[in-house]
C-alpha cells in the first residue's frame, strides 16, 4: 500500500480529531478542524453530525487508521508492531502504544526538536540525529531506556532545530524522556507509560480487530 500523500488536515477531519500533523498551524486558528470538525466532501458534513450509524467493525477500523496516521505506519508495519506487542507480556493494546511511542521519529517530536512527525521523519532521515554518538537514519529505530539521543548537523539545522524549540516549549515533555535544549539531547530514562500518549485512542478497539 502507497504512503498516502494527500492533505493532512483532511485525515483528522476524516477520523474525527486532531491529530496534529502539521505542526505550529495545528495550534492556531487555521487549523481545519477547529473551523471544519467534519469530513471534507460532499456529504461530509451530514456523516460529522452522526447521522450515518457505524458499526462496530466500522469503530475499530477507523481507530486502528487513526493511530496508524498519528504516528505514520503503513498497514503492514503497523501489523507487525500488534503482533509484537501481543507477544510481550502485559496489555496488549497499551504495549502498542508503547512500541510506537518509541519509535525514533516519534521521539524527536516529543522532545520538540520538530514540530511535525514528517519534520522529525525528515531530520532522522538526512542522517542528522545520532543515537549514543552514532547516525542512525531509520525512522522505525526502537529506542530503549539509557539511549542518548542526539540533533547533529548543519548550523541551518541546528538554527532551525532551536527555532521548534521556542515554538514547541509549551508542550509536555513526557517523563520517559529527558531534555538537554542547550546541547540538543534527548536522554531516554525510562519505558513510555500509556498516559502519557497525547492522543485521545481506544487501544482495545484495535485489539478487538485483530484479535478478529
Ligand atoms: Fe489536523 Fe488541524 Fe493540524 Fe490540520 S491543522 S493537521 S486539521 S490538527
Amino acid at each position: 500500500m502507497a504512503r498516502y500523500t494527500g492533505p493532512s488536515c483532511r485525515i483528522c477531519r476524516r477520523e474525527g480529531s486532531k491529530l496534529f500533523l502539521k505542526g505550529a498551524r495545528c495550534a492556531t486558528d487555521k487549523c481545519a478542524f477547529t473551523r471544519r470538525s467534519y469530513p471534507s466532501g460532499q456529504h461530509g458534513a451530514s456523516r460529522g453530525k452522526g447521522r450515518s450509524k457505524v458499526s462496530d467493525y466500522g469503530l475499530q477500523l477507523r481507530e486502528k487508521q487513526k493511530v496508524k496516521r498519528i504516528y505514520g505506519v503503513l498497514e503492514r508495519q503497523f501489523r507487525r508492531y500488534f503482533y509484537e506487542a501481543d507477544r510481550l507480556e502485559g496489555v496488549t493494546g497499551e504495549l502498542l502504544l508503547q512500541l510506537l511511542e518509541r519509535r525514533l521519529d516519534n521521539v524527536i517530536l516529543r522532545s520538540g526538536f520538530a514540530v511535525s512527525l514528517t519534520q522529525a521523519r525528515q531530520f532522522v532521515r538526512y542522517g542528522h540525529v545520532q543515537v549514543n554518538g552514532k547516525k542512525v537514519d531509520i525512522p522505525s529505530f526502537m529506542v530503549v531506556p539509557g539511549l542518548s539521543i542526539q540533533m547533529k548537523a548543519k548550523p541551518s539545522v541546528i538554527k532551525l532545530v532551536n527555532e521548534n524549540l521556542e515554538i514547541t516549549k509549551s508542550r509536555t515533555i513526557p517523563s520517559w524522556l529527558k531534555i538537554d535544549t542547550a546541547n540538543l539531547k534527548s536522554e531516554v530514562i525510562k519505558l513510555p507509560l500509556r498516559d502519557e500518549v497525547p492522543f485521545a485512542v481506544q487501544e482495545q478497539l484495535i485489539v478487538e480487530l485483530y484479535s478478529k
